[in-house]
């Protein structure tokens, strides 16, 4: 991750914008994004529309109503002039047993997407496909994922479209589903986009909406700039205690983010084999304990695997994979309701030319989120997983300007995402608000338009 000369960096944004020029393209919209120094950023852009024929819409709207956002339940006349722009049109499709029951609520979105607001939200809320339902049901619920994930792909100006997918027996407005779905509205999901997140237990709300981390200590690995630096200040601004990590040669970014929020600094590889008991000590020192682990810390070595020298490749997956499970291991054996994020990336889910040692790191991120869920599960905590696509830091800086516009480029809101966009996505999952969300991966990549 050699850093770019502030000049050249210069010259790869002009390169990038010449380009943009040559192609024809259209420079993107600019985000709805949060300011971590700002939290009154209004949650909805505009009213929200709730469409849906059963119950469970109604619930949804009635409790949607607490949140201090204009909610309504009809759409306005076809043909009539449109009164307002949508900030966001919520698709209740919670009782779906078989195709064609879908199609009112659909057309009903259909009817305002011309009227939504700039970065205007759509989110469905459907069932989990489960192994044993009826193939009617399991059509009528996966066939939600095709929709959400092609819309995303259709909308325009910032908008997206995402859909939270309930376990039999969650309720519409359980916590856990209010808390992913408020985060899914908000100006903290700017680059969410065409992404499905499952639901599978109610959770509980937390006592402040505004700081759902109050009184929380977090770990960031990684801290010293990047994803990490940003996600030090949005935890800090959710309530948290911050503890960040990084490697002695960050020192003094890593001093100024934690003096920034107050935090507390610590020098350390996170290879180094007593790396966990280091933090937890240190935690438990500054802060009394540890709640919250964030495993961001993370290198490139890109190179063909024809190319590849040892050291590329152990060093990759030392430090994206080895380090993590290591330092989870040590916590989760003292830490039983542990709550951990972990940095994975849709080269783990996609792969990517020259990175196949990043690839199998990130991937082994993956799996092992999913193995650590239940273990974590067990003790009340939970893993989940980060997939950012293309981010503006100076990892991907390194990059040469023709490939990497190209990256910007390729996905649904065509440009590149910012290190807030990531790390919102971690503090939403790090909080009391995703109760319900165990062994997910969240993509953060404005519907990268490579894997999944
Ligand atoms: P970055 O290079 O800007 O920052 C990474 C930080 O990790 C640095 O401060 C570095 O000093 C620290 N670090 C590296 N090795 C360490 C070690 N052994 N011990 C302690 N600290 C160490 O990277 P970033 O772009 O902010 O990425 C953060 C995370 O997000 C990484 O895991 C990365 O793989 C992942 N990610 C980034 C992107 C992107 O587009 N930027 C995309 C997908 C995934």
């Amino acid at each position: 991750m050699a850093k770019v000369p502030a000049p050249l960096r210069g010259v790869q944004q002009q390169v990038g914008r010449t380009l943009t020029k040559a192609l024809g393209l259209t420079e993107p919209v600019s985000l709805r994004r949060t300011d971590p120094d700002h939290v009154d950023v209004p949650l909805a852009s505009g009213p929200v529309l709730v469409v849906g024929t059963g119950p469970d819409a109604d619930a949804l709207a009635t409790a949607l109503l607490g949140w201090g956002v204009d909610v309504r339940r009809h759409s306005p006349q076809v043909g009539a002039p449109a009164q307002q722009r949508w900030g966001a049109v919520v698709a209740v499709l919670t009782d779906l047993e078989s195709p064609g029951e879908e199609a009112e609520a659909v057309l009903a979105v259909a009817g305002v997407l011309r009227d939504l607001a700039r970065c205007a939200r759509v989110v469905t809320l459907s069932r989990l496909p489960r192994p044993d339902d009826t193939p009617a049901r399991s059509a009528a619920r996966a066939g939600v994922e095709g929709l959400v994930r092609s819309l995303g792909k259709e909308l325009r100006a910032g908008a997206t479209a995402n859909g939270l997918q309930l376990a039999d027996g969650v309720d519409v407005a359980a916590p856990a589903v209010l808390g992913a779905l408020r985060f899914l509205v908000s100006a903290r999901s700017a680059f969410v986009d065409g992404q499905l997140l499952p639901i599978t237990s109610d959770g509980v709300a937390p006592a402040d909406w505004t700081r759902p981390l109050e009184g929380l200590v977090a770990v960031v690995t990684g801290a010293a700039r990047g994803i990490g630096a940003e996600t030090v200040r949005v935890l800090a601004r959710d309530g948290a205690h911050v503890l960040g990590v990084d490697v002695p040669a960050a020192g003094e970014g890593l001093a100024r983010t934690m003096n920034a929020v107050g935090g507390i600094a610590l020098q350390l590889d996170i290879t180094a084999p007593d790396a966990g008991e280091r933090i937890l000590d240190r935690a438990e020192r500054a802060f009394g304990g540890l709640d919250v682990l964030v495993h961001n810390a993370g290198i490139l070595r890109d190179k063909l695997l024809a190319n590849m020298s040892p050291e590329q490749w152990t060093s990759v997956v030392g430090v994206n994979l080895a380090a993590q499970l290591a330092i989870t291991q040590t916590l989760a054996a003292r830490v039983p309701d542990l709550v951990q994020v972990s940095l994975a990336s849709t080269s783990g889910i996609a792969g990517n030319r020259g990175q196949t040692n990043y690839g199998y790191s990130k991937a082994g991120v993956i799996g092992a989120t999913q193995a650590w869920a239940p273990v974590l599960a067990a003790g009340g905590g939970r893993a989940n997983a980060v997939a950012p696509g293309f981010i503006e830091t100076e990892m991907t800086s390194s990059i040469p300007a023709v490939p990497r516009e190209i990256s910007r480029r390729a996905s649904s809101l065509g440009q590149g995402g910012k290190p807030v966009d990531v790390a919102e996505a971690i503090a939403f999952l790090a909080s009391p608000q995703a109760g319900g969300v165990n062994g997910a991966v969240l993509r953060v990549c404005g519907q990268n338009l490579v894997g999944r």
